[in-house]
């Protein structure tokens, strides 16, 4: 028995059981044994066919990504799949739970495969940027052909065992009790049939005729990706060779686009939030308490999105507004949000109908006493919300805890109109936030680490990604959000239209533009913030266009009118002239030149701005780690997450220029606003990333938001 691979002979059947938790990941040291122990049966006369296996919750659910940041490292799994399908003896994949990316190639390889019912067998490495780089570009394409191959490698969704029974990618489903003896059964009935050795490799792939339509087609689709993100071109490119060239000149094409996807700016950037979001916040990963009823009060446009994700995800939830009107029109979101899903496929109909049978409406306050946790979602007023928390606090179980969802207010003010601020958090969700991932989970002064695990807990058991931070106005997310917005509303005065720099913002990756983004979420929201704000720059110029076009009646698309007009009935935002008369107006009346500016530096503005202020919430321990703001922009802001987030974004370009950057806007801008964060100076003087500086504090073990 070798550390990663068990291998015994029952009856003449070599049985390898790859056993590498957590998902049996083909790392270096099992490809390895697995060559070894597949050389071993070959040459063993007392072996007369193989059956790979996978010990624990799977079968092999991929590569081992971390060996994917430096050149790979013999064997490569492209030659243990080689060696694997040249035996001449008989061999079998025996599959259970998942086989993904490497996983399903090492099945292909073999040359024939059984899976239990439970099984989900795919190819998702488009999803880091990369492109399945052992042979599954040309062995799949000759099973399923172009358009399914197509399908399953450029959407990444797993299939089911039925599926792929159905698809020809299987030859068997088998019993779920043992799947090494299902196989072994298996290879044993082929021997006693003389079942020869079935090498996918040797089939002529058959070409349908819509296929160079198709591969055309796929291709002029991608196009627009560019060199840094090259996975989908080369997925098409290499299935097209399936077709186009003898098996061993387009495998080896496959391998020469795998090392250039694996390099690529996008892979390296997937790859870094693949982590990111598995590593986020591992202060607060243990010691929750239990929870199972939740209260939320408020039932608008959050409250209600938050309820359907607690109750599709098990909670019993109380959803309580100030009268039966409010409440009947949030538990009717709550419903069509449920329905939504169940119609959409994304849960069933029983399940559905569970989730829904969770939530009850209620219009006191006192509905909440028995909940183990009650999220307020109410209106972003303070003193509607010191209200409802001093009632709380009176009618909440004394071990029960309290959380706010506001998008800016003082967590320690709230926290402290209550007798138990150690068990008072923030819990910021996202809208939609049945479907946004991501929670910032804001850190009081007071909040206990079991608090704070607990809604860590929470968020997780929502499939969401909670991110600890600390405590100041717009905490992470929306701190940055107002650097970002700012250069937005400057360059809108300096020269630029609305819908030039949501142009040039979206080619660079942003899932929306800043100015079709403040019409969405309504104008007025962040008019009322601002006038809430005492910390308010003086600044005539300061978010002056939105103030403008708010005191015009502009709120954005409920009003039809806002920095773009909207058709009635139509979302889509159209230049508006008046528009940008009252801005050139305003731009006079302020004395500012208008001039134009150049795509480049729109981009470069916003982009600076955000990474500058995201290195001084990293100096101020309001986020913990550059990677967890990277998770916070691409999960929260459409920030594009071939390129890693802001934080990734700025080590890809290299500190000392964004440093560069940021002192010529502070001689060309004024220094108030380009003040450049400590950290930035420091780690571009010394010639490191945001990446090393998050390595040094990982070792250090250095939760945020920590009372200093
Ligand atoms: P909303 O206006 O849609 O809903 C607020 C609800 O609170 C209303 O149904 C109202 O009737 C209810 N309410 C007001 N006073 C109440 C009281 N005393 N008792 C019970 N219910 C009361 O607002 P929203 O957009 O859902 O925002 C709610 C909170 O979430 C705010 O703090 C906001 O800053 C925050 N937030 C909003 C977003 C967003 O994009 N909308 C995103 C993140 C956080």
């Amino acid at each position: 028995m070798s550390a990663h691979l068990n291998y015994r002979i029952e009856d003449g059947i070599a049985l390898l059981a790859i056993s590498n938790p957590p998902v049996n990941a083909l790392a270096q040291p099992l490809r390895a044994e697995l060559l070894a122990a597949v050389q071993s049966a070959m040459t063993d006369p007392a072996v007369y066919a193989a059956v790979i296996h996978g010990s624990g919750r799977c079968f092999v659910a991929g590569a081992d990504l971390r060996e994917f940041e430096a050149p790979p490292r013999a064997p490569l799994l492209n030659d243990v799949l080689l060696a694997i399908e040249a035996s001449g003896k008989l061999t079998v994949a025996a599959m259970h739970g998942l086989a993904l990316g490497g996983g399903l190639e090492l099945a292909l390889a073999c040359h024939y495969r059984c899976a239990t019912a439970d099984t989900r067998l795919g190819f998702p490495e488009i999803k880091v940027g990369l492109i399945p780089g052992s042979g599954g570009t040309q062995r799949l394409p000759r099973v399923v052909g172009a358009t399914t191959a197509l399908e399953m490698m450029l959407g990444g969704a797993p299939i089911s065992a039925a599926r792929a029974l159905e698809l020809g990618i299987l030859d068997r489903l088998v019993a779920e009790a043992d799947v090494a003896q299902a196989g072994a059964a298996f290879a044993r009935e082929l021997l006693s049939r003389n079942s020869a050795p079935r090498r996918l490799r040797d089939l002529a792939p058959e070409p349908a005729p819509g296929d160079a339509a198709l591969f055309a087609r796929e291709l002029e689709r991608l196009a627009p990706m560019g060199a840094d993100q090259p996975a989908g071109r080369a997925i098409v490119e290499c299935v097209a060779a399936a077709f186009q060239q003898p098996f061993d000149a387009a495998l080896a094409l496959s391998r020469r686009r795998f090392e250039e996807c694996r390099t690529s700016l996008a892979s390296r950037s997937l790859r870094h939030l693949f982590f990111a979001e598995r590593a986020a916040s591992p202060a607060f990963q243990t010691g929750a308490r239990p929870v199972q009823k939740v209260a939320v009060v408020g039932a608008g446009t959050m409250g209600s999105g938050i309820a359907t994700s607690l109750a599709s995800c098990g909670y019993e939830v109380t959803l309580i507004d100030r009268d039966q009107a409010a409440v009947n029109a949030g538990l009717g979101r709550v419903t069509a949000a449920i329905a939504g899903a169940a119609s959409k496929g994304r849960m069933s109909a029983d399940d559905a109908a569970i989730a829904l049978s969770r939530v009850t409406g209620a219009c006191e306050l006192a509905a909440a006493a028995p909940a183990d946790l009650v999220i307020e979602a109410v209106f972003e007023s303070l003193a509607i919300k010191q209200d409802i928390f001093r009632s709380l606090d009176g009618l909440c179980r004394e071990d029960a805890l309290l959380a706010t969802n506001t998008s800016t207010l003082d967590i320690d003010t709230l926290a402290a109109c209550t007798s138990r601020p150690q068990q008072f958090v923030g819990m910021h969700f996202f809208s939609p936030a049945h479907v946004m991932r991501l929670v910032e989970i804001i850190r009081g002064r007071a909040s206990s680490p079991a608090t704070i695990a607990t809604a860590m807990a929470v968020a997780r058991r929502m499939d969401k990604i909670g991110i600890v931070v600390g405590n100041c106005f717009g905490f992470t997310g929306n701190r940055m959000l107002y650097a970002y917005g700012r250069e937005n509303q400057l360059m809108l005065l300096e020269g630029a239209s609305p819908s030039q720099i949501d142009a040039a913002l979206k080619t660079f990756g942003m899932a929306m533009g800043p100015n079709a983004v403040g019409d969405l979420a309504g104008l007025d929201v962040g008019y009322q913030v601002r006038r809430a704000r005492r910390d308010r720059p003086a600044d005539p110029r300061f978010y002056r266009v939105a103030d403008l076009l708010v005191e015009a009646g502009r709120l954005g698309q409920k009003s039809g009118r806002g920095a773009f007009r909207y058709e009635p009935g139509s979302r889509a935002a159209l230049p508006d002239p008046e528009v940008e008369a009252l801005i050139a107006a305003e731009s006079r009346r302020l004395g500012i030149e208008r001039r134009t500016i150049a795509d480049p530096e729109i981009v470069e503005r916003c982009s600076y701005a955000l990474i500058n202020e995201g290195a001084a919430i990293l100096s101020e321990r309001i986020a913990a780690s550059a990677a967890d703001i990277d998770v916070i922009w691409c999960n929260g802001y459409g920030f594009p997450r071939w390129r890693g987030g802001p934080m990734f974004h700025a080590d890809a370009i290299g500190l000392p220029r964004v440093l560069a950057g940021v002192q010529q806007y502070a001689r060309a801008q004024g220094a108030q606003y380009w003040q450049p964060a400590p950290l930035l100076v420091e780690l571009a003087r010394s010639g490191a990333t945001f990446a090393q500086w998050d390595q040094e504090q990982r070792a250090g073990d250095n939760p945020a938001g920590a009372p200093s």
